[in-house]
């Protein structure tokens, strides 16, 4: 295929907001996709040109676009630069340098997207001595050869920054309607923008869509996905096993209000466990190779080489995926330690030896997906974590399978909780029994339990005019609480606000009474007079460099408008840093 064909289709996706015009342009070029291409074309509708996984980077700083396109066009790189101050973006730029470009050296061959995806690839290996000027000439060489649209985009995905608004949500529904459509009669109608689908077609379509969703959750490469979808359909992708080594995502959980709602939803007795206040790890092993990844896919395997030892040494199997959270803790005292302190080790690329003794770290497994060979994602909780205590020699401070009770009495259960508070954990998770490892979603076979925060008052600062069917509204609410007399921004806040006005405020609302109030308007940004209070509910307070304040909050959700309370009342940074540090205490 052309690199041209695929250009066609980012600008068509750059132009709508609307998913599903988005996704019908993307089901488009996978029908004319041939399968030997679907493993370029697939990672490049991403813009990423390795798996989520794979710690490869293409290493390109916006100096060795900025020179590869003074070599393409003979424009000096300051005047280029002075173009990039105007517009803002090196790609808008380059589309527009080279669409000056005299006719006599443009075009000098065509692109075809499998040289496109090599040069982007060979930008990843390059190493030592005269990497950037290899680097350069690797980008100069596709844009000598590209056309305006071309050249954009070339620019735009070594920068890794494509920006045309497609993420897995709509290529999951692509496949689904490139390979499936027919059969489920699709028909998308551009100016209803919609599908049309009755009650039996929907139901059909969710079948085919969440077994490509299944595929995804197990293969994390959705041109694989495309792959089998296109050669083995619904059976193909029925089967798709997991692979040691591929990173799955992970089960996710729900939050319950108490124990006895907890129990209501996962049934009783049921398996309740610490929640360690760490950090999510996945484990493969395979050939007497460990690996660790993230819960968003990094491979975290040389940051924790003592991870990998404790593994090595307690865990007796040929094969395994297990799911764990490793904590930081104090060897003497067996004290947890503040998250913060592990989440250094994560992007740690030197020193590490030192760092795992400076910052040691506790492994708690808490589930097993797959063992000596055996998928255990149908077998049922209980049995799974017979399969952990089977193969795990527990290891004082370094290795630990979840402290877990099993029962249906309050009681009990209150008594553990309050125990996991007082060593520092955040709470207790509460797991069904019978339930199967459902990779990628928040099922509900297990929920958290854990304090309520208490809500913060604060006031509205701004916000974000909104996409799509929001577009009329504004849809992220910028919030701030009090400081000597100030406003300082703690986070923003998109959640609790309902589309229609049966129960609760609105979008539209909100909107009307802000608008009043905008003082500055900026693209998508407005600044607004701080009057609008509002209650705001959520999971964590974080120390955070983003926002004004200091402070993150971690999954805020409006809880009310609070119209009674004057500015005076809005909530006091020093109230917030005593609920931070109250909660650290807590914690640690
Ligand atoms: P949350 O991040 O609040 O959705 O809570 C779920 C997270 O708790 C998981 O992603 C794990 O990182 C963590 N966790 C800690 N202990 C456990 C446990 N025993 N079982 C499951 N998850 C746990």
């Amino acid at each position: 295929m052309d690199y041209k064909d695929l250009t066609k289709t980012y600008s068509a996706l750059e132009k709508t907001t609307k998913r599903l015009e988005k996704t019908a342009a993307i089901a488009e070029l996978l029908k004319k996709t041939p399968k030997k291409e679907l493993s370029i074309i697939l990672p490049l509708l991403e813009g990423r040109i390795f798996p989520k996984w794979d710690q490869r980077e293409l290493g390109v700083a916006s100096r060795i676009v900025l020179k590869s396109m003074n070599i393409a066009s003979g424009i000096s790189a300051v005047k280029i630069e002075d173009m990039w101050k105007k517009a803002g973006d090196l790609g808008d730029v380059a589309e527009s340098i080279f669409s000056k470009k005299e006719q006599s050296t443009l075009f000098s061959s065509k692109l075809d997207i499998k040289k496109v995806f090599e040069n982007f690839q060979n930008l990843a290996l390059l190493e030592g001595q005269g990497t950037v000027d290899r680097k350069v000439k690797l980008i100069a060489e596709l844009l000598t050869s590209a056309e305006p649209l071309e050249a954009k985009y070339i620019t735009r995905t070594v920068l890794q920054d494509l920006r045309i608004g497609v993420g897995e949500g709509s290529l999951r529904d692509a496949i689904v309607w490139a390979y499936f459509g027919e059969k489920i009669g699709i028909i998308y109608n551009k100016e209803e923008n919609d599908i049309n689908l009755d009650e039996e077609k929907r139901k059909l379509y969710n079948r085919y869509s969440d077994a490509v969703q299944n595929a995804y959750d197990m293969l994390n490469q959705f041109s694989e996905v495309a792959e089998i979808a296109k050669d083995s359909g619904l059976e193909g992708l029925n089967k798709v096993k997991l692979k040691v080594n591929t990173p799955i995502n992970l089960m996710l959980f729900k939050k319950a209000e108490d124990i006895e709602d907890a129990f209501e939803r996962v049934g009783s007795p049921a398996a309740i466990e610490y929640k360690y206040d760490g950090f999510r790890l996945e484990i493969h092993k395979k050939d007497n190779k460990i690996k660790l990844f993230t819960r968003r896919l990094e491979d975290v395997s040389r940051q924790f080489p003592d991870v990998i030892r404790y593994i090595k040494e307690n865990i007796d199997a040929d094969s395994f995926i297990l799911d764990a959270e490793i904590i930081g803790i104090d060897r003497r005292t067996g004290k947890y330690k503040p998250f913060q302190d592990i989440s250094q080790r994560i992007k740690r690329k030197y020193n590490i030896e030192q760092m795992a003794k400076d910052i040691p770290v506790m492994v708690n497994i808490f589930d097993a997906i797959l063992v000596n060979k055996k998928d255990l994602i149908k077998t049922p909780f209980q049995q799974r974590r017979k399969q952990i205590e089977d193969i795990t020699n527990p290891a004082e401070f370094r290795i630990a399978i979840a402290e877990q009770i099993i029962t249906d009495d309050l009681e009990k259960a209150n008594e553990f909780y309050q125990k996991a508070l007082s060593l520092g954990n955040e709470g207790i998770m509460v797991k069904n029994l019978e339930a199967p490892y459902k990779p990628g979603s928040r099922v509900g076979y297990g929920v958290k339990v854990k304090p309520t925060m208490e809500t913060l008052d604060l006031v509205i600062t701004g916000a974000e005019w909104g996409e799509g069917k929001r577009a009329n509204w504004l849809s992220s609410f910028i919030i701030s609480c009090k400081d000597n007399g100030e406003f300082k921004e703690i986070g923003r806040v998109g959640t609790g606000i309902k589309e229609k006005g049966t129960e609760g405020i609105t979008f539209e609302q909100l909107t009307k009474m802000l608008k009043p109030l905008i003082t500055k308007e900026k693209a998508k940004h407005v600044d607004v007079k701080p009057k609008i209070v509002i209650e705001v509910d959520y999971e964590e307070i974080q120390a955070s460099p983003t926002y004004s304040s200091g402070f993150a909050l971690r999954f805020p959700r409006l809880v009310r408008l609070r119209q009674d309370k004057p500015l005076e009342e809005v909530s006091d940074l020093k109230q917030i840093k005593e609920f931070y540090r109250s909660q650290r205490q807590r914690n640690r």
